[in-house]
């Protein structure tokens, strides 16, 4: 086997430097092409000092020139898609809808693209199932939940036929058991104080709301084909089991490791190998329980507004996500408190205008006429 080329759109956040850290534990079996950010010069720059690849895209722009100052050797560019052009396997490790362009050039490139930015499949799914078909396109799910699904489905030896359903694992974030009204005022750090990952602020609150749960519901409806009546979620504080698959024998098969993001990483980028480094093995003497529980939809509303959006369809997942990246900025910049969220997204969605997308123009068309009703329904 040669030496697999990695870039990675999102390179300086939690998954990108988790990606980077993979790799430099994998002795020259990857090589790193490519690098994607926002606007994080120094971080970047560190990194392609490290790591030498051939692109660097970078979106903001006076944060592009800074960087192409500091690295007058490297290709400096504006558009994460050019990472897709000089990689075997692209990571999207990008926060939030601006994800969008790496999802679709990485598979319309026919590459393979190690998924973490879920919310470009949610939005875009209706546009980004076709380019599934390009030859030598495909897509390994770098979240955790869907990674264990893939690994489930792929150890049953029967990838779609006889699964009775899907059960999506949730650790139930910080405010797990508590009521609605205890939660009317809480802050930004405690939203922000994840019981068992570390990961970027947006998914961290998403993850306090459970609308990463209802985002990941989609997630895996998209991926995996499944409908939403077979699509459950349960509650399970310790995130050592991250996802299983039930059988119309009613058998269950699940995928364990310690919560550690570095695992599907790892398996995204050495599929359809096993990587040699075993970040989640299991200490099996000191892993005392497992605890399992339904999740308080009447107190996290956002899973039930994720489910709503995901079976109307259409543009309706990409105005749910679009709503929830402006009520979240809104919360983390202190202009809304947390039990607002789910009153910006639901008022927001009531406002779907029913659009079924057919081009991508109608995904970018849907996901800005949905931040603009946000924007107005923060501001009233
Ligand atoms: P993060 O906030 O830590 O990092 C985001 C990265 O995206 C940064 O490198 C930033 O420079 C880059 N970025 C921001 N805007 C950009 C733009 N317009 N163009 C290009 N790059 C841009 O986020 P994260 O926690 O690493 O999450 C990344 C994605 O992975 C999200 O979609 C999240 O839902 C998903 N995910 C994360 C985790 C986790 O453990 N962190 C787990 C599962 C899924
Ligand atoms: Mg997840």
């Amino acid at each position: 086997m040669g030496i697999t080329r990695v870039a990675i759109a999102g390179s300086t956040g939690s998954i990108g430097t988790q990606t980077l850290d993979f790799v430099a534990q994998s002795e020259g079996q990857f090589e790193v092409v490519g690098l994607g950010v926002g606007s994080s010069v120094d971080e970047v720059i560190a990194q392609a000092k490290l790591w030498k690849p051939k692109v660097v895209a970078v979106a903001n722009e006076d944060a592009r020139k800074r960087v192409a100052e500091a690295l007058p050797e490297v290709q400096v560019v504006a558009e994460q898609t050019a990472l897709a052009e000089v990689a075997d396997v692209v990571v999207n490790a990008v926060v939030g809808f601006a994800g969008l362009s790496v999802t679709m050039s990485t598979l319309q490139q026919g590459k393979r693209l190690a998924l973490a930015n879920k919310e470009s499949l949610i939005a875009a799914g209706p546009v980004v199932q076709p380019l599934r078909k390009i030859p030598g396109a495909h897509i390994v799910p770098v979240d955790s939940e869907h990674c264990a699904i893939h690994q489930c489905l792929r150890s049953s030896g029967n990838e779609h036929r006889e699964v009775q359903r899907l059960l999506l694992t949730a650790s139930g974030g910080p405010f797990r058991g508590r009521t609605k009204e205890s939660l009317a005022h809480v802050t930004v750090e405690e939203a922000l104080k994840h019981p068992t990952w570390s990961m970027g602020p947006k998914i961290t609150v998403d993850s306090s709301t459970l609308m990463n749960k209802g985002l990941e519901v989609i997630e895996a409806h998209e991926l995996f084909g499944t409908g939403f009546d077979q699509i459950d979620v349960v509650v399970h504080p310790q995130s050592v089991v991250h996802s299983m698959v039930e059988f119309t024998d009613g058998a269950v098969i699940a995928q364990l490791s310690m919560p550690d993001m570095r695992l599907p990483i790892a398996y995204a980028l050495s599929y359809p190998q096993r990587a040699s480094v075993p970040f989640g093995a299991i200490d099996w003497s000191t892993l005392a329980r497992l605890d399992f529980e339904a999740p308080d939809t009447q107190t996290f509303v956002c899973l039930n507004l994720a489910y709503e959006a995901g079976r109307i369809g259409g543009t309706a997942p990409a105005w749910l996500s679009a709503a929830n990246e402006v009520a979240v900025e809104a919360f983390l910049s202190g202009k809304i408190t947390w039990s607002r969220i789910p009153e910006v997204i639901d008022a927001t969605l009531q406002q779907h205008d029913g659009l079924v997308p057919t081009i991508v123009e109608d995904i970018l068309h849907a996901d800005a006429l949905a931040r603009r009703f946000a924007l107005q329904v923060l501001a009233a």
